[in-house]
This record gives C-alpha cells, structure tokens and sequence, in this order.
C-alpha cells in the first residue's frame, strides 16, 4: 500500500468498514491548507486555454498526472468521463465564456462503468425505486472504445466552437501512463 509510486497523499487513512464521515476532518485539512494558500490573484479564464474532461475515479489527479497547476485549465468529471449533455453544457461556458480551446478526454483502465450493463442497471433501479431513469449509465467494455465514443459527441455537437484541438487518452490505474486513443478521420 505506502509503494503506490503515483501518490503523493497522505497514506494514513484508515479503511472504513465501520463507516465515519469525512467532512469534520476535511474542515480540519482546510485550516492546514489555508495557511499554506499561495494561490492568490490567478485570472478566471485558465492559462492554458484547456479542458480536460475526465472519469471520477479517485485514483487519479488529473492536476498531478498531467503537470497542471492550478488556474491552467477546468477539469470536468462524471462518471466515466463521459461526454453527456451536461458535459456539453459545461464545455459550452468553458469555451464561450472563458475562451477555453483545447479538449483533453481521459477515460481509464479498471472503470467501474465496465462492471455494470445500461439496461439491467436501469432495470434494477426501477424495480427497486419505482421509477426508471431518463438517463443512460454510459456503461462500456473497453475504455479505448469509450474514448471514442465522447470524442465523436464532442465534434457533432453543435454548441462547441473550438473542436480543432481534441484528443483523447486511457489513463493505466496501475502505471499511471496515458495512452493516446486514434480516432479514425471522419467525413
Ligand atoms: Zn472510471
């Protein structure tokens, strides 16, 4: 557990089978963080002009495995790291009102959209909640084809401008490497 090369985090948290919630000792960390800020006076719009739309999943820091301080660029997460509608929106003002002009998607290895299928997923919901959900779960089997499949919504949307710098990665949870993903040229 203290040898995973990729985190610089505090590794002293314990597992919590007996569940304690987090947030009184999150609001201990901030004082920490606070009297440390260092970050004051950076602009709205990011420096670098960049988005990154990313999974979730807590075992990466888009910030640390991509070389990014804070004020370079927004960071858009869902689960999956999928492209939806609501991605869109954000990417939207991201562009349109923040000037943003570069889209970096990263879906990863080992997700847990993989574990799951849409449509049992949807139908155990509804069974148990009594109601079945307008959205899909955007469940997949291979994160490379994933990959695609949002960088594909991102050039037809008709809402973004700035779609001449896309590209898409898999991010290994186990090496901490990404790995570009082609996308076959489109008409
Ligand atoms: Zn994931």
């Amino acid at each position: 557990m203290a040898s995973e090369p990729w985190s610089c985090h505090n590794r002293d948290v314990p597992d919590r089978d007996n569940f304690v919630p987090n947030a009184d000792e999150l609001i201990q960390n901030n004082a920490t963080f606070v009297a440390m800020f260092a970050d004051q006076g950076l602009a709205l719009a990011p420096r670098r002009k960049l988005a990154v739309v990313a999974c979730m999943d807590s075992r990466m820091d888009v910030f640390q495995m991509l070389g990014l301080n804070h004020g370079d660029a927004h960071i858009i997460r869902n689960a999956g790291g999928v492209v939806t509608d609501d991605v869109i929106r954000s990417l939207v003002v991201s562009q349109r009102l923040l000037n943003t002009q570069e889209i970096v998607l990263i879906h990863h290895t080992n997700c847990g959209l993989q574990t799951v299928r849409d449509d049992q997923f949807k139908s155990e919901l509804e069974r148990e909640c009594g109601a079945r959900p307008s959205w899909n779960l955007e469940s997949f089997n291979d994160p490379f084809d994933s990959v695609r499949q949002s960088m594909d919504r991102l050039h037809q949307s008709p809402f973004l401008k700035a779609k001449d710098h896309i590209r898409g990665f898999v991010y290994d949870v186990e090496t901490g490497k990404i790995t570009e993903v082609s996308r076959p040229p489109q008409d």
